[in-house]
């Protein structure tokens, strides 16, 4: 079987003359927050068993990351203190050090303590501030001698073999993508040329540990036995940091960390997978993976959830589960679907899209007809207040932005319509892309994410086609309640979050 190279997901940037400077290789562990499955950091441990050099994990602990909150702070920390365990238990440097993540690896001290990084991997990143920080860290490593390589850790397919350019449409993409995916999709028999696995498998075990903490770390002994975010705010105190808003308050729906995410996949797969393809649109009868949470942060491996699916398809067609309708192949089909084409389409947009995050960044025809009904009256207008606390005259609208603000997620059906309504009942669309993106990014838990500003983005033509021309949308999608109401116990949604 043609395996797929690896190398294509590598972006190197050797430093000029390189000398091999430096007696330290480092994992910079950013968007990837998981132990396992993580190629990037297993390609970094290979190489420094490879060199026979000491290997260490750096986390930038930034207190002051755009929009983030208590609410995802503690999901973020749940998952550092797994990957801590894990490290004191495998005997892996891991250090948490306080800052951006171009203030830490601008520290003298550091480089002085690691003696010099050689190498210093991390995955890669599509969001304009994650590019920026990745280019700022490269140029502080380079400069130092040392070498930088990214690795395009969590896409299915390396996004370089997909495309150069910006797709117009999931169609456009597809093809891109599903031509080649096979040997990607059948990764299972191939563990090692993926670099998945425990960390601990790239390591040997006569491997001597360096006794080292690289000054400033937080504890990591104290990080796991934080029980609570308040714990958590009396160590940033402690430690004389400053603490992130505390509005959002985190949610006890999604417990963060690769132990939870590998627990939702199971669950998902056991149970709600073989219905995926039928319902998945269905708010009431809620059958999605709920694993978005944990693909932000990076706690699961989008492989490990693709070869899981495909295993499990095949099982359910070779042992089909009694009195069940299960449809394995309509359900592998969508999940992957929104797994890959439109993950990886939401990637290739904010890669290529410079204004992803604003109203200019949606295609001209759309802009071009929005603004041709920018003086067609509002029935109703709504405040960012009034939409933010649920108090619009639609209870469907108020049940899925309550669900959102109770659990931190939002059904994924729900989202276009919350959002086609935010931009009918706005004084103009750019108020409404901003009031979406502002809310969105603050009371998701997977906000703040490639899906979310694409997601946004799409209520207003992005990735879509021209509709009949209605009021105010122009030719736009337009989504109304009756929709809902024909399609679904859009009643009994409403209940359960209006309660
Ligand atoms: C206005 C709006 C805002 C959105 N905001 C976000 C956001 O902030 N973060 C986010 O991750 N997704 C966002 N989405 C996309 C989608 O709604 C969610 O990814 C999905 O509902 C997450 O739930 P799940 O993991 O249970 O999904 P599942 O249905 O189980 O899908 C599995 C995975 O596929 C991916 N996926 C599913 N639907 C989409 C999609 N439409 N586009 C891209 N990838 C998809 C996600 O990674 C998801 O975790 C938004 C969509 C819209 C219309």
């Amino acid at each position: 079987m043609n395996i797929p190279p690896f190398q294509a997901r590598i972006e190197d940037f050797p430093p000029e003359g390189q000398k091999d400077s430096g007696s330290s290789i480092v994992y910079w562990m950013q968007s990837a927050q998981r132990f396992e499955d993580n190629m990037a950091l297993n390609y970094a441990a290979a190489e420094a068993e490879r060199n026979n050099l000491p290997f260490h994990i750096i986390f930038c602990l930034d207190t002051s990351y755009p929009d983030a909150s208590a609410r995802h702070f503690w999901f973020m920390i749940q998952g550092l203190q797994e990957i801590a365990a894990e490290c004191r238990k495998t005997s892996v440097n891991f250090s948490v050090l306080p800052g951006s993540p171009p203030e830490v690896f601008s520290r003298e001290d550091l480089h002085r303590h690691l003696g010099g990084i050689r190498l210093l991997v991390t995955e890669r990143s599509y969001l304009r501030h994650l590019r920026l920080w990745r280019k700022d860290v490269a140029a502080q490593i380079n400069s130092r001698g040392g070498r930088f390589i990214q690795l395009d850790s969590e896409v299915l397919v390396p996004h370089n073999l997909v495309s150069s350019k910006k797709e117009y449409a999931a169609a456009t993409i597809r093809k891109k993508i599903t031509s080649q995916w096979l040997p990607y999709l059948r990764g299972e028999r191939h563990e090692r040329q993926f670099y998945m696995g425990p960390v601990s498998g790239y390591l040997s075990e006569t491997r001597e540990k360096t006794e080292s903490e690289i000054p400033l770390s937080l504890n990591n002994e104290e990080l796991i036995q934080l029980t609570s975010y308040d714990d958590f705010t009396a160590l940033l105190t402690r430690r004389g940091m400053h603490a992130p808003s505390p509005v959002p308050a985190p949610v006890d729906t999604f417990r963060g960390g690769s132990n939870a995410a590998h627990e939702r996949l199971e669950r998902f797969l056991n149970e709600d997978f073989p219905r995926y393809g039928e319902i998945r649109n269905d708010p009431g009868n809620p059958v999605q993976s709920d694993l978005s949470p944990y693909l932000h942060f990076g706690m699961i491996s989008v492989l490990r959830i693709a070869w899981s699916t495909v295993e499990a398809a095949e099982d359910l067609r070779q042992y089909p589960k009694r009195n069940s309708e299960a449809v394995p192949d309509e359900s592998l089909e969508a999940f992957l679907e929104e797994l890959i084409v439109r993950r990886e389409l939401a990637k290739n947009f904010v890669r290529f899209e410079s204004r992803y995050d604003s109203y200019e960044g949606i295609p001209e025809w759309a802009a071009k007809s929005l603004e041709e009904h920018a003086g067609d009256p509002r029935e109703h207008l709504y405040s960012l207040k009034e939409l933010e606390e649920g108090r619009t005259y639609d209870p469907y609208w108020n049940a899925c932005q309550l669900e959102m603000v109770k659990t931190g997620k939002m059904h994924g059906y729900m989202r276009m319509y919350w959002g086609k309504k935010v931009l009918e009942w706005s004084k103009s669309p750019r108020e409404a892309f901003e009031h979406l993106l502002y809310l969105n990014n603050r009371w998701e838990l997977d906000g703040r994410d490639e899906n979310g500003y694409t997601g946004v983005s799409w209520c207003f033509g992005t990735h879509d086609r021209g509709w009949k021309e209605r009021p105010i949308f122009g030719k736009i999608r337009y989504m109304n309640d009756k929709g809902l109401e024909r399609k679904f116990d859009i009643k009994s949604y409403a209940q359960k979050w209006l309660d």
